[in-house]
């Protein structure tokens, strides 16, 4: 039996999939957020030299004299990404892949691709957040609202990196400007679905998928890899480009793939459509 085979075989077999997803997979869908790249000068070429940013994060962490230029950046930024999405074929295999199967997905990506891509918002837990959602700045009370339609408003009126005040959003009970969801303090609902998914597959057949994650993670990898360790049925699947990393203790229950995760992806969801046949 292949590799791919046999994988396809246990994911198939599986009780349940966990897939874990780092910014491998916000790269191969084409959002890089570290890079000075063409992407980056198309998207953000005049603030780039209004500001001096040299890539995505560093506009997200740059220190807006004001509101109206944050909301502008972060405008352009997210309806470019988010606003504008269509799932990508990479997330097209990744839901073939996972099929009817219970799943749950924890991601330190914040773009909301899985949730746009049909997985449910319910079992997606974004550990630093996302910017599909936003709450108040003064943190008058706890709720989080969607964002999406407020970035879509300011976006439309986004002039030279600059939105007008009035459209920038406001907490609906102080009047407080909105920021974008922190994952601090994390959502109660997110952290009870995670726990009960763990409890639930507790001893069953689960099948980790690593998607796209750094050799030396330690928010999402180092976790997934002591989970396979501590899960007598566990298998674990990790598929990066150039930074296999597994530890010696889950070798045996474990797969490491090397190369691109739209190729590598397409491959394994073509061989999931073999196997039915
Ligand atoms: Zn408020």
């Amino acid at each position: 039996m292949t590799q791919y085979a046999e994988i396809i075989k246990k994911i198939k077999n599986a009780d349940a999939i966990l897939i874990g997803a780092s910014n491998g997979l916000s790269i191969t869908e084409g959002l890089h957020l570290f890079a000075d790249d063409q992407a980056f000068q198309t998207v953000f070429g005049d603030l780039k030299s209004k500001y001096g940013l040299r890539n995505i994060l560093d506009g997200y962490f740059y220190r807006w004299r004001t509101m109206e230029e944050k909301w502008g950046f972060l405008s352009r930024l997210i309806e470019h990404y988010s606003g504008s999405y269509t799932p990508t074929p990479v997330m097209e295999n990744l839901r073939k892949i996972v099929g009817e199967k219970p799943y749950f997905v924890v991601t330190s990506n914040g773009e909301g691709h899985f949730e746009q891509a049909g997985f449910d918002a319910d079992k997606v837990y974004e550990v630093e957040g996302n910017w599909i959602e936003m709450r108040c700045s003064n943190r008058c009370h706890e709720a989080i609202y969607p964002s999406m339609e407020a970035i879509h408003k300011m976006a439309e009126a986004e002039e030279n990196g600059i939105v007008p005040s009035e459209r920038i959003p406001r907490c609906p009970k102080c009047g407080a400007v909105m920021e974008l969801y922190n994952a601090e303090p994390p959502k109660k609902e997110i952290i009870n679905a995670w726990n009960d998914f763990l409890n639930e597959f507790h001893e069953k057949n689960i099948v980790i998928l690593e998607l796209g994650i750094g050799w030396r993670n330690q928010l999402i990898k180092a976790p997934l890899m002591n989970l396979t360790a501590r899960e007598p049925h566990a298998a674990y699947i990790t598929i990066n480009l150039g930074e296999i990393y597994i530890t010696d203790n889950i070798k045996e229950k474990s797969y490491g793939l090397d190369g691109y995760l739209d190729v590598i992806l397409s491959e394994l969801a073509a061989e999931y459509e073999n196997s039915e046949k």
